[in-house]
């Protein structure tokens, strides 16, 4: 039988990393089979749809190469691929289950629910609605429909025994059915609830590993209830732990880089983030932390998925974004950071010659593209103010000299080569005898208020003679 997973996320605005982690997740299962990965759209919480949100789907998985075999673009067998279009199959199947006597009309208003929940807490129990409705006659029934009294449909559900399942990643998952509601299939304006709308889609769509978020974990019994009532085969499950930020909260959208979106605004790049989130709650065999989406596939076996919480690291994220910066090419990489540097800074005096040797001496010393602005701040600005570390350094010794040697080189240079800024280095060596940290430290620190950076003739090349010598006198 031939896998097939679903991504099956909600238009509701940005894509969460959480729900990219699951479309990863997802492909891969199908991939490594040699599967379908399908996409539906779950539009049916109408209020909450955004416009373009759809799209914004579209393109974050296509930049993040994720290829779709089945959807609302592509067409496929099993179409229409968006919830809101099968309205109809959803009315069908919830009428079929009310024909079998397994679920039931309910003319409950709001008001009456509300009563009723109030009462269950006056008696300090947890509210389960008591199944009033599964007991109207069929002339009862046929009147208020006649007179066209707003109902919702519910499933009857046993009141008696255990309900469970095994999942891939969490074991056997099981719940007492004692504590399972009648749950409501069609609301009162015809549109499923989510719980009804996966269970006939994925058949229908004849999904085999459903792959989701775990909080789906413990409503999957009444998902398979569903299963049971039409007598339609089950499908495998693989819940993914829970993304938590640094303090173990689900992370949440207000987290400053929790979206797609956001990282590729802060210059990540779309398979360096494939990558890390693949890495969020799957450990591969080996040690090995850097795999493109065509290796991934070839190393995935869900059942190394973890049970913890994954933690989002923004830390463990730049570090595997600032590998692929590096094997960027050159011209990509000016892609990705030229913007950021020319919205942060006036580049008006400076040619494209100057430009791209500054991108350049930074390529393997950035995390993200936004950080171009940080790390070079040091071109455009002159107040800085030193820390003790590096006044520490200033007082050493032999600092006076090196600086007033390196000066008088600098000062000699009439063609401004970055060889000839070399040759002033070598000859401050020389001249003073000082080697190693104690000649290049002070200069740095002076030149560009630093300890670490890039190569220093380069960088000493492109603040300029003028800016140097100045530096070097304050
Ligand atoms: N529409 C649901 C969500 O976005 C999908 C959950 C599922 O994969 O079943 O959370």
């Amino acid at each position: 039988m031939k896998i097939r997973t679903r991504f099956a996320p909600s238009p509701t605005g940005m894509m969460h990393v959480g729900n990219l982690r699951s479309a990863i997740f997802e492909y891969l299962v199908a991939k490594k089979s040699d599967g379908d990965f399908i996409l539906r759209i779950e539009d049916t919480d109408q209020e909450r749809k955004v416009e373009g949100a759809v799209e914004l789907i579209y393109e974050t998985l296509e930049k993040c190469g994720i290829i779709i075999n089945e959807g609302p673009n592509q067409g496929g067998n099993f179409g229409p691929y968006v919830q809101s279009e099968r309205l109809e199959l959803y009315q069908k199947y919830a009428h079929q289950l009310v024909e079998e006597g397994k679920a039931y009309f309910c003319f409950c208003t709001e008001e009456e629910l509300n009563i009723q929940r109030q009462e269950a807490e006056l008696r300090k129990e947890a509210f389960l609605y008591d199944g009033r409705c599964s007991h109207l006659t069929k002339d009862e029934i046929k009147e208020k429909i006649n007179n066209n009294i707003p109902y919702v449909i519910r499933q009857k559900m046993p009141k008696e025994g255990i309900s469970k399942y095994d999942d891939l990643v969490y074991g056997e998952i099981s719940i007492e059915n004692r504590f399972l509601e009648d749950q409501i299939l069609l609301k009162s304006d015809k549109y499923p609830t989510y719980n009804f709308a996966n269970v006939i889609d994925d058949h229908l769509m004849e999904i085999t590993h459903v792959v989701r978020g775990n909080e789906y974990l413990s409503s999957t019994p009444k998902y398979n209830l569903l299963y049971s009532a039409f007598g339609w085969p089950k499908p495998e499950y693989i819940h993914l732990p829970m993304v938590v930020d640094e303090n173990g909260k689900k992370l949440s959208k207000r987290h400053g880089a929790s979206s797609f979106a956001d990282l590729i605004n802060q210059g990540y790049i779309p398979s360096a983030v494939v990558n890390y989130l693949a890495l969020l709650g799957f450990s591969p065999e080996t040690n090995e932390e850097i795999f493109d989406l065509e290796h991934l596939i070839k190393i995935f076996n869900p059942k190394r998925i973890n049970k913890a919480p994954a933690v989002y690291d923004v830390k463990k994220l730049q570090w595997i974004n600032s590998h692929y910066i590096k094997k960027m090419e050159f011209n990509d990489y000016v892609s990705l950071t030229k913007p950021f540097l020319e919205e942060a800074y006036d580049l008006k005096d400076k040619n494209e010659e100057w430009i791209l040797e500054l991108l350049k001496i930074y390529q393997n010393h950035i995390s993200h593209g936004k950080e171009i602005v940080e790390v070079t701040r040091l071109f455009f600005n002159n107040d800085f103010e030193l820390d003790e570390e590096k006044e520490a350094i200033l007082k050493e010794e032999t600092t006076d000299i090196v600086l007033k040697t390196f000066k008088e080189e600098i000062s000699s240079i009439s063609d401004w080569t970055i060889e000839n800024i070399s040759i002033a280095l070598n000859n401050t060596k020389e001249k003073t005898g000082v080697k190693g940290k104690l000649l290049f430290m002070p200069i740095r620190i002076k030149v560009s208020y630093q300890m670490h950076g890039p190569e220093l003739p380069n960088t000493i090349w492109l603040l300029g003679k003028e800016t140097v010598l100045s530096r070097l006198s304050k």
